[in-house]
């Protein structure tokens, strides 16, 4: 053996989470560029990832984890699925972006509109949250109203106007949630909780022909998995309609999750505006919303509301993109992955009760959320009765035996295609360890 290949198969500096976050936040601000993935939620340091493989993460502290975060959603294949790794490296070597139409953007849009019929134009931005907030500029340039209604734990990206968590009555005003965001953008939205008809129906009454559109999560998963009650989602509708008001689901995490068609599709309700996000960009940033023609043509170039961005659309992102949603149309994934879920939460139930730590385990389809709490969550208000430290102490629990779930108590884990029993019975076989310590 040469001195060089020598040198090469040394076991590679392992870095300590400690002396990493140290370095991290002396060049960011937190140390990350997401507010969530400090850990501020559970405490300690947060995990520094090196690679992804199928259902796995490799930390740079040399550690496997079994990744059940897996990005907030994005990732139905897993980590680096072949296929889309090859789609976007063949798009990158052809070049990584032209600032121009191309042939492949026209073919993504396509397959959305297969997928969601109610869009009949379509918008690709970069993230979700430039989405959402171009579907409330569109939304307001149709109606040429202001106001928009959102629900109390539903989160749309990181809007100013839309960081309006909670107001205090069911429908008063709301109050910035965020420094930074003038007291004037706040007050257009109206805050209402979720499975609340009769609030929804005071803030049409209260604003009576000033709202612009509702805006919902068709399945909240931003305050952990919660299920709409039988009818809310079609109340919803009923009254947009009457109200000439804009009914948007923000599906950027339902959309091509619960099934290829997204919530409305689940639920046979036709918004007016939808918005996609995570899936449907394979991993890679892109996003997308759209809608009725009349609505969405108020967008330039064909209308006056302005909205725009150099690297929308772009070739490689929407290459993975694209071959993200070949994949879900040849292999169909959804009954395994319902079944996978099914499979883990079942273990973690069982596991709890053997503990006899309380835990409401809230799912649909391949997501799911381990409430630490008794009862039902149904909107913000039952959801914020969860033991956040709990959970926390639930989380390292985890984390230490090797299973990465999302670093804060109100969020949706999934699992992926990539996942197997032998992940799932790794999860429970913690799980059963784990709750001991809760
Ligand atoms: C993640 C998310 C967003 C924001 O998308 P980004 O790409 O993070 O900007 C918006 N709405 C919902 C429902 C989301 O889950």
């Amino acid at each position: 053996m040469t001195k060089a290949t020598k040198k090469k198969s040394a076991p590679r500096r392992r870095l300590g989470g400690a002396a990493l976050f140290a370095r991290a936040r002396k060049a960011l601000v937190g140390g990350v560029n997401s507010p969530v993935r400090a850990f501020k939620s559970v405490g300690g340091e947060p995990l520094f990832v090196a690679s992804g493989a199928g259902a796995y993460l490799t930390g740079e502290d040399g550690r496997r984890y079994v990744d059940f975060c897996l990005s907030w959603g994005p990732l139905m294949f897993g980590h680096a699925r072949r296929e889309i790794v090859a789609a976007a490296k063949k798009a990158l070597e052809r070049g990584s972006t032209f600032g121009a139409a191309t042939l492949a953007e026209v073919e993504l849009a396509e397959r959305i509109q297969e997928a969601f019929a109610s869009m009949q134009l379509v918008r690709l931005t970069s993230s979700g949250t430039e989405a959402d907030m171009s579907a409330l500029r569109a939304a307001r340039a149709f109606t040429g109203r202001d106001l928009v209604i959102k629900f109390a734990g539903g989160y749309h990206g990181h809007v100013d106007s839309l960081l309006v968590a909670a107001g205090s009555g069911a429908t008063t005003l709301g109050v910035p949630d965020s420094a930074g965001v003038p007291k004037a953008f706040a007050a257009t939205t109206i805050v209402v909780p979720f499975n609340d008809t009769a609030a929804v129906e005071a803030a049409f009454r209260k604003h009576k022909g000033k709202i612009a559109a509702l805006i919902v999560e068709p399945i909240p998963a931003n305050m952990g998995v919660v299920f709409p009650k039988d009818g809310f989602m079609a109340d919803l509708r009923r009254i947009t309609a009457r109200e000439k008001s804009l009914l948007i689901f923000d599906e950027v995490i339902t959309g091509f999750r619960v099934c290829y068609g997204g919530a409305q599709t689940l639920f046979g309700i036709t918004p007016d505006l939808t918005v996609l996000g995570k899936i449907v960009g394979g991993g890679l940033p892109l996003a997308a919303y759209g809608g009725r023609r009349d609505v969405m043509s108020m967008i330039a170039p064909e209308g006056p509301a302005y909205q725009a961005g150099t690297l929308s659309g772009n070739p490689v992102a929407v290459a993975a993109g694209k071959a993200t949603l070949d994949l879900l149309r040849k292999e169909n994934p959804y009954a395994r992955l319902e079944q996978l879920k099914e499979y883990l939460c079942e273990g973690l139930r069982h596991a709890a009760i053997q503990a006899g730590v309380s835990l409401q385990i809230q799912s649909v389809g391949s997501m799911f959320t381990p409430f630490f709490v008794e009862g039902p969550v149904t909107d913000y208000a039952s959801a914020l009765k969860a033991d956040k430290a709990a959970y926390g102490r639930f989380f390292h629990g985890m984390l230490k035996r090797g299973v990465y779930l999302p670093p804060a108590q109100w969020e949706a884990a999934f699992v992926s295609y990539a996942h197997g029993d032998k992940e799932l019975d790794l999860a429970v076989r913690a799980a059963r360890e784990a709750f001991r310590a809760v």
